[in-house]
């Protein structure tokens, strides 16, 4: 038997144990997923659950029900590879032979402030005390900071939800600066429709109790401050002695294996993969094409064949406006814009059927389903 343990059940974690456990089943592979908390976090709802929806609930064990993996409730504290160990946070141990490494990553708070006085979205409970805070104000200012798609996207749905509030747009540059003209242009009359005040061009220094400071010393007052503003790996791979690139992600080659400990994998967001065109950033896009990726390479070494080299181009750049509006700018594989973009009913019902499709992507994976690099082929690249 070759012990596969796989450390994290968002997007990714999930697509790779299922994937490993399908393709190694016939080859003596036993897969255990480990996982923090009992629920799927549905990050890519979590500004929804901000606003104050409540997005279905989906456990854990339903959604590896009858694949054949083990699921293992803890929070990893910390991992040793030269003893092919795991520590969990209550002094459980957990031994393999291969590692999948697939934690996610956690908000950059190098500014000061922000690891004591910002909401983030590193959990999903971290989502509802935001939720929380904004249903019990009855006025003054939410602070969005970062004018990434995260930022965008949470912003337009705190100011739909919650009109009373006045919601300002922290960003270094003009939000949704990889959009193409066309769509940025959309984007910034969904945000002045929905009454968000943009400050772009701004860089903040501090995040205080009751507002922020900016460079300059302009003070905003904020009855709360969303940090969106970026993002790193969780120190633990670091400490472990993994290699890591200066965002903390551990650095893989070709087939998704760390470079300085040959029995771990990496995939997700925790992992920094290099592609002709640059190190991917982290999306569901990328994230479960690399779950997948990662499942198939175990699974060929078992049967003892050379694993394939991961190959991937994006697609679209999904952007909700709220629940009524939306753009989606296609890509070329590099991500950067092509000229086609959609907007509005038709952009709703895209971004829609992509935020749901992980979870009919997993039933058919129990199922042997998803053909081979099927989510890799975006592009032609596949
Ligand atoms: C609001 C928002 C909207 C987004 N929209 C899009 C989009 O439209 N399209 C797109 O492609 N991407 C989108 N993204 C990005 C996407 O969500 C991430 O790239 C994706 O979730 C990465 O998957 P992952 O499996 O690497 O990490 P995660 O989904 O974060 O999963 C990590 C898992 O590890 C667990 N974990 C963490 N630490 C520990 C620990 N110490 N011990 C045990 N378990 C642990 C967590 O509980 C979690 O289950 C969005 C992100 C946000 C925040």
């Amino acid at each position: 038997m070759t012990h596969i343990l796989v450390l994290g059940a968002g997007y990714t974690g999930v697509a790779a144990a299922l994937r490993a456990a399908r393709g190694t089943r016939r080859t003596g592979g036993r897969v255990t997923l480990v996982n923090a908390s009992p629920r799927f976090t549905q990050r890519l709802r979590l500004h929804q659950t901000a606003a104050g929806q409540r997005p279905a609930e989906h456990l854990l064990a339903d959604v590896v029900a009858g694949s054949g993996v083990e699921l293992v409730l803890g929070r990893v504290a910390a991992l040793d590879p030269a003893a092919r160990e795991v520590r969990l946070d209550d002094g459980r141990v957990l031994g393999y032979d291969k590692l999948v490494y697939a934690l996610g990553a956690v908000t950059d708070a190098s500014v000061p402030g922000v690891a004591e006085h910002a909401y983030v979205y590193d959990r999903h409970d971290q989502a509802v005390r935001l939720a929380e805070r904004l249903g019990s104000l009855t006025g003054g200012t939410v602070v969005v900071a970062g004018g990434g798609l995260t930022g965008v996207e949470s912003a337009t749905e705190i100011a739909e939800s919650h009109p009373r509030l006045h919601v300002v747009l922290l960003s270094r540059g003009r939000p949704g600066a990889m959009m193409g003209p066309a769509a940025r242009t959309y984007l910034d009359q969904a945000l002045e429709r929905l009454g968000v005040e943009v400050r772009a061009g701004v860089q903040v220094m501090k995040v205080l109790p009751g507002g922020i400071e900016l460079a300059g010393g302009e003070h905003l007052d904020a009855a709360a401050t969303l940090w969106t503003a970026g993002t790193r790996g969780l120190p633990l791979a670091a400490a472990s002695g993994l290699s890591v690139d200066t965002r903390g992600r551990i650095v893989v080659d070709a087939t998704l294996r760390s470079v300085s400990h040959p029995d771990v994998y990496a995939v997700g967001d925790a992992a920094a993969v290099s592609q002709p065109f640059g190190v991917l950033h982290g999306t569901c896009q990328g994230g479960i094409p690399m779950g997948l990726h990662a499942g198939d390479v175990l699974a060929d070494e078992l049967r003892g064949r050379t694993p394939r080299p991961f190959r991937f181009g994006y697609f679209h750049q999904p952007l909700s406006l709220g629940r009524r509006d939306a753009v989606i700018q296609f890509t070329r594989p590099d991500d950067s814009p092509r000229r086609w973009y959609l907007t509005g009913r038709l952009a709703v019902a895209y971004k829609e059927a992509v935020s749901s499709s992980p979870f009919p992507t997993f039933r058919m994976l129990k199922r042997g389903l998803v053909p081979v690099r099927a989510f890799a082929l975006t592009a032609g690249l596949g």
